[in-house]
């Protein structure tokens, strides 16, 4: 049997069924109606966010959450303000920079938690710089309290890229409420997934507005258009799936634990592994198990144990890679050189995890990994 690198989580159809049956009675399928809402209070909640605008995926909610804080306003012409983040992520994250007419300034990584390293962010800031954008890689915490010194110290807004990291806490608080807002995606490849999906979390209530208009063509309350939005609502039938799959969370997050124990048993003091572990005070969300390989201390580089895991069926990510300033579109914005991140990029493998990936399937994962092979 193949083992895939990831497995979407779906609740039970008759579930789904029972969620979409009034859909199918009172015919609104999408622009924010009833499913929509019940999905955004429970997640609310769930969530530990203050507010909450929920997308059709993350990456647009990122792109909105620039848009909605103004950013885009604060440079004298387009492409002239600069956010600061990290080359280790998705693209998404770069992408959504770029796309809203500002300019990525990439800071190289911490070694300890693969996030944005505080130390390296003052040096990158310049007249022009309107906000950082950290990314909480694999849902590991940022450093939030120096991030957001530094940015209230020299007026920038702070968005954090929070894929990662949805239902996590940090010393007792949501992860959404850090910062100036948060994004969350509802991939389907996530921890929770609406199947595509995303929301927008932040403490101001003035961003509500604008964040709805962006996401529906700047229609305000369903009658006069106030500003030049584009389309990114979440429909009915995803918020359903999104309200199905919140039911069963816990246990999903759980089984997540699990496996990762499973790999800790089998994996900790191997020579030339190195493992995570989420920062002190973080109720952590499992999302990915990230195996960072030491080649000289190993003795095999992160492709000899990609290609021995497919040849015995079992898929592995190299997630990420390459580090984004290291991709040939991003040539015009690659500064100055980030090395932590590209060797992390380049020596990191994201093994198997998934709700229903059993120690059992871990151990046969593991057992490839630490046969002497090549
Ligand atoms: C998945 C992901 C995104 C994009 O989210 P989508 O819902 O797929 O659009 C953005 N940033 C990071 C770090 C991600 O992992």
């Amino acid at each position: 049997m193949p083992i895939h690198v990831v497995r979407p989580s779906m609740p039970p159809l008759d579930e789904y069924i029972e969620e979409i049956r009034p859909v199918f009675e009172n015919r609104i399928l999408t622009n924010m109606g009833p499913v929509y809402m019940k999905l955004r209070e429970q997640l609310i909640r769930y969530l530990g966010a203050e507010e909450l605008s929920l997308f059709v995926n993350g990456h647009m909610a990122l792109e909105s959450a620039i848009l909605a804080l103004g950013l885009k306003d604060e440079g004298e012409k387009r492409g002239c303000g600069e956010i600061i983040t990290t080359p280790f992520t998705f693209v998404s994250t770069a992408h959504a920079i770029v796309r809203t007419g500002l300019r990525p300034v990439f800071c190289d990584i911490d070694r300890s938690d693969y996030c944005i390293d505080p130390d390296r962010i003052e040096e990158l800031i310049t007249p022009r710089t309107v906000a950082v954008m950290p990314v909480h890689v694999y849902g590991n915490i940022c450093d939030v309290s120096r991030i957001e010194s530094i940015a209230e110290k020299h007026g920038l807004k702070v968005i954090y890229d929070g894929a990662h990291a949805f239902g996590e806490k940090y010393m007792g608080r949501g992860v959404g409420c850090f910062g100036d807002a948060t994004v969350f995606s509802f991939h389907a490849t996530k921890v929770f997934n609406s199947v595509e999906g995303g929301a927008v979390s932040f403490r101001d209530r003035s961003l509500y507005v604008p964040l709805r208009e962006l996401k529906n063509f700047g229609i305000r309350y369903g009658e006069t258009v106030e500003s030049v939005g584009g389309n990114a609502k979440l429909d009915e039938f995803r918020a359903a799936m999104g309200i199905c799959n919140l039911r069963h969370i816990d246990s999903s997050i759980a089984a997540r634990k699990a496996a990762c124990e499973r790999y800790h048993e089998r994996l900790d003091g191997v020579s030339g592994i190195v493992l995570t572990r989420p920062r002190r005070g973080v109720e952590a969300n499992y999302a990915y198990f990230p195996v960072y390989f030491d080649r000289a201390l190993f003795g095999r580089t992160v492709d000899d144990v990609f290609a021995a895991l497919r040849e015995n069926g079992i898929g592995s990510r190299r997630y990420f890679h390459p580090a984004v300033n290291d991709l040939d579109c991003y040539r015009e914005f690659a500064g100055a050189e980030t090395p932590v991140a590209r060797d992390v990029s380049q020596n990191i493998l994201c093994l198997p995890l998934y709700e229903g990936l059993e120690a059992d399937d871990v151990d046969r994962i593991c057992d490839v990994i630490l046969s002497p092979g090549k």
